[in-house]
């Protein structure tokens, strides 16, 4: 992608209202753009790091034998009455309003209610389990606050999964496989060094419930840390250990053991072999896509700006052509990575090379080529690593030699 094309621009300032760092640096950099506090809308930049984190969690998620849908953010009421969730004294956050006909409907805040009821005219026997179903999805939730950046939307995108189980055992089984997928993506988006798989409340479901917390200020959540090596911790609201230390954090993810809440409410049971009914046992694993794009860029930002992980980079290289002599080899080492299958953000744009520093810097894409005076000279490659700032000199085949094999 030529820099010169992208509607978007790098700004020095983030908008006066906004007081989070994760959206302050991604409106900056132009990744994201605010409509109003607590909805913010995915621009090309902030699209592609979106879509990679989505990947990620996709190919965790089939791993696990999910199947994916994509269910309706307009809710009817009537599933919501029967399991009791409709009141506003049980879920605070709903947003709702009404058909002209006169009947009650609500916009998504989770899809429990209706993914069982759905389920209901597909399941009725032990063959047709265990399972589980998951969606990426738009939720709205009304939030009283709502001033962390796109770590807490009034309107965003989460991936929720679904599991329906016959026995205890066998939830038992798949929730810790579970646990297994979620360390797996925190440990690909850069952050599994700093995220713990958090003992909490289980809310009216079950005694316990596991949060994934990412240690950050920006966090609302604090925990204790019980266990360094295993990545454990305890979240305040259940316990606080003797000598631990508190720590801030942001939930990232979480899993529900649900029992039978749900199936016995909205009658989704299933016969076994002997014909016998039972309800299916349930669970639901959360995560926010924006949270998680969000606490990446808490936790991995600098002075100068956002720092990516490769893995969920919108593109691997920052090509900067730093003066007018320069251009031509810069047109051929773009060429020729493209051309390898490497994607490049190419800035070919007129501006002066102070300015081009900064905004790589602050857009934060891991690999920058600098091609100015020296290159032209040596033929050789100033390479930049974004997150250290050490430079290398190299050949454009050793670089597409690193990127493709690093
Ligand atoms: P919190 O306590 O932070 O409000 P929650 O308990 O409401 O979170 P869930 O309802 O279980 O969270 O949602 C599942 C996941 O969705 C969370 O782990 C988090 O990653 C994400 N999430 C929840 N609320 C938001 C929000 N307002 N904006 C972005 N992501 C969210
Ligand atoms: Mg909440």
């Amino acid at each position: 992608m030529r820099q010169s094309q992208l509607f978007t621009k790098t700004r020095r300032e983030a908008p006066k209202d906004e007081v989070s760092k994760n959206a302050a640096l991604l409106i900056r950099a132009g990744f994201i753009h605010k409509e109003m506090a607590g909805v913010y809308s995915y621009l090309p930049m902030g699209l592609r790091v979106f879509k990679k984190i989505e990947n990620i969690i996709r190919e965790e998620m089939n791993a696990l034998g999910g199947q994916e849908v994509e269910l309706t953010a307009l809710q009817d009421s009537e599933v919501w009455k029967k399991s009791g969730r409709w009141e506003d004294k049980v879920i605070d956050v709903w947003f709702k309003t009404e058909l002209k006909s006169g009947s009650d409907v609500g916009l998504a805040t989770t899809h429990e209610e209706p993914l069982t009821r759905l389920l209901t005219e597909y399941v009725s026997s032990y063959r047709d389990l265990p399972m589980a179903i998951y969606q990426f999805q738009t939720k709205f939730r009304n939030e009283l606050r709502s001033k962390s950046g796109i770590l807490r939307g009034r309107e965003f995108v989460m991936k929720d999964l679904y599991s329906f189980s016959r026995t205890q055992e066998e939830h038992d089984e798949f929730y810790e496989k579970a646990k297994n997928a979620y360390r797996n993506i925190f440990n690909k988006v850069g952050i599994g060094q700093v995220t713990y798989l958090t003992k909490a409340s289980g809310g009216s479901f079950s005694k316990y419930s596991h949060e994934f917390q990412t240690v950050t200020e920006a966090g609302e959540d604090t925990i204790y840390i019980t266990d360094e090596d295993k990545k454990e911790a305890a979240n305040q609201e259940i316990e606080k250990p003797d000598g631990g230390e508190a720590h801030k954090s942001i939930e990232v993810g979480n899993i529900f053991s649900l029992g039978t809440r749900f199936s016995e409410k909205l009658d989704l049971m299933f016969a076994d072999e002997k014909g016998a009914k039972s309800p299916v046992i349930m669970g639901s694993y959360g995560i926010g896509l924006g949270r998680l794009m969000g606490t990446v860029v808490e936790v991995l930002s600098d002075d100068k700006g956002i720092v990516w992980p490769k893995e969920i980079a919108p593109f691997q290289v920052h090509l900067l052509s730093l003066t007018d002599e320069a251009k031509k080899l810069a047109d051929e080492v773009y060429e020729s990575l493209v051309s390898q299958g490497i994607e490049v953000l190419y800035d070919d744009r007129e501006a002066r090379a102070g300015e081009k520093f900064a905004d790589a810097d602050l857009m934060g894409i891991p690999t920058q080529v600098l091609i100015g005076a020296k290159a032209l000279e040596s033929k050789m490659l100033e390479v930049k690593d974004r997150a250290t700032g050490n430079e290398k000199e190299m050949t454009t085949d050793n670089l597409i030699t690193q990127l493709l094999t690093g």
